[in-house]
């Protein structure tokens, strides 16, 4: 089955071979494995892909993804600085502009793109790409576009809606909106009321795929680096006035297992680590 948005709207219908349509079909959200060996419970680094089409960060972007599957990446949007998060995206963007009609959009806040320029692609780390053109003369090869806190956009029949988390630094949730569904995806957070108030707003929210990166004995190193716990967690879900699935994501893989055993004696039956690799569908 293949995907196109209908004409008339946002929702994403599936649509079968002899062009008959299906009706709507599942918003899909999949944590882009990033190790080789094991992919589906070790995370390193981040990219969140919604709907094949959008990349929530670019950390496992060319590890995760075959280039079939990257060449379905329309857009990027980057959280935050940190290198967890931004690791592949010189290499993405190097490996597939040969593909790009016009420049590859990547969307961040303004801090963020300052530092993607600064540390990244500065000629010293990785070409600056916004002063190379295309092989076709579509541009340059990438193009930023400053997203911020509270102005949602759209893309690809999906509205975002950013807030600011609670982390080291300046670092952007997002939810996620089509027709049927909502879901929200922290980013890197430790206790924060944003992410919260948003998770209160949304329709039909489904899941929130939040930050647990480490267990509830280093919680003061939690903290100190802004990331939750799992008893952090449960302390935070006390503002959820509904009640989607709750998805462990950014697990330290060292620590996996004693997480895990954490978040597994909660007793809150939504509460679950993801399963890297599979596709989640709302
Ligand atoms: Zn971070
Ligand atoms: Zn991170």
């Amino acid at each position: 089955m293949s995907r196109r948005r209908m004409p008339s709207g946002d929702a994403l219908v599936g649509v079968v071979a002899d062009g008959r349509i299906e009706g709507p079909i599942a918003m899909r959200i999949q944590l882009v494995p990033s190790h080789a060996s094991e992919p589906d419970a070790i995370q390193f680094v981040t990219t969140v892909l919604v709907n094949d089409v959008v990349a929530i960060d670019a950390g496992s972007l060319v590890l995760g993804l075959g280039l079939e599957g990257q060449r379905r990446v329309r857009h990027v949007i980057i959280t935050h600085s940190h290198l967890d998060h931004t690791a592949g995206l010189p290499l993405f963007l190097s490996e597939n502009q040969g593909s790009f009609k016009s420049s590859f959009s990547v969307h961040a806040s303004r801090v963020t793109i300052a530092s993607l320029r600064q540390h990244t692609f500065n000629d010293v780390v990785w070409p600056n790409f916004e002063k190379f053109s295309l092989p076709n003369g579509g541009g340059p090869v990438v193009r930023f576009l400053e997203i911020e806190e509270g102005r949602p956009f759209e893309l690809e029949g999906l509205r975002f809606t950013p807030v600011a988390t609670n982390h080291v630094v300046p670092t952007l949730g997002l939810g996620i909106e089509d027709a049927q569904a909502a879901v929200i995806v922290t980013s890197d957070t430790y206790r924060c009321d944003a992410i919260w108030a948003l998770a209160n707003r949304l329709k039909n929210l489904r899941a929130v795929f939040i930050d647990v990166s480490y267990p509830n004995e280093l919680e003061n190193l939690a903290a100190l680096a802004k990331h939750l716990t799992p008893q952090s967690l449960i302390a935070d879900l006390a503002k959820l006035e509904c009640d989607p699935a709750i998805i462990a994501v950014h697990l330290k893989p060292g620590l996996r297992a004693r997480i895990v055993e954490q978040l597994s004696k909660i007793e809150h039956p939504r509460v679950l680590p993801v399963v890297i690799g599979k596709t989640y569908e709302f």
